[in-house]
């Protein structure tokens, strides 16, 4: 039995006892700050280290579901911040891989858009091939990517709505340029997109 489930009371960012994320761990992540790079404009909370991490592998994988309402919450308050993005803001999660959302039980990153109190609009999708993207390196993660994003039919936001792609990582970015890309293909506009963490090296808090 996973431990979260024998001692569920446990801050799932450092282990300390407690109902929820601790301060100090909540405290990890800040304001949107732009991350460095080439293609869509992306904007992180935190780099993806330390308690940070924890808490979003605590959510994605380890079933902690409650933190939905936490990642919401920070969601909520970063879209506003984000350039060129208005109020009636829609939030299209970044795709799963199925079996990886058919394990968590749907996807996470629906399930922190839909906790933010912004409309939500599961749009994209993998297609069949996409393998897991961690151990490839950018060159090969694009050529996993190219053509495997999907549109959803029936789930696209409205038209001329103003779209924030959210994910809970960025690594290289070629998941975000991929879905950003087949999202304008269909006309549809991403202003900015939105992540918990950034694992990008060059990014730097103050
Ligand atoms: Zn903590």
């Amino acid at each position: 039995m996973p431990i979260e489930l024998l001692f569920p009371s446990r801050c799932p960012g450092c282990g300390a006892w407690g109902a929820r994320p601790c301060e100090s761990c909540l405290a990890s992540f800040g304001p949107p700050v732009r991350v460095p790079g080439a293609g869509p404009p992306v904007f992180a909370l935190a780099a993806y280290g330390g308690a940070a991490r924890e808490l979003v592998l605590a959510f994605k994988e380890r079933g902690r579901r409650e933190l939905a309402a936490v990642f919401g919450a920070l969601v909520a308050a970063a879209v506003p911040r984000l350039p060129g993005v208005g109020p009636g803001a829609w939030l299209v999660p970044a795709p799963s891989r199925a079996s990886a959302a058919r394990a968590r039980g749907g996807s996470h990153v629906l399930r922190m858009a839909r906790a933010s109190g912004f409309s939500a609009a599961p749009a994209l999708a993998f297609a069949r091939g996409v393998r897991d993207s961690v151990r490839l390196d950018t060159a090969s993660r694009q050529a996993n990517l190219a053509g495997r994003v999907r549109l959803v039919p029936g789930r696209l936001p409205p038209p001329g709505a103003p779209v924030v792609l959210l994910d809970d990582v960025v690594t290289t970015g070629s998941t975000a340029r991929a879905c950003v890309s087949v999202l304008k293909a269909a006309g549809i506009g991403v202003p900015a997109v939105l992540t918990l963490t950034t694992a990008r090296r060059t990014h730097s808090y103050g």
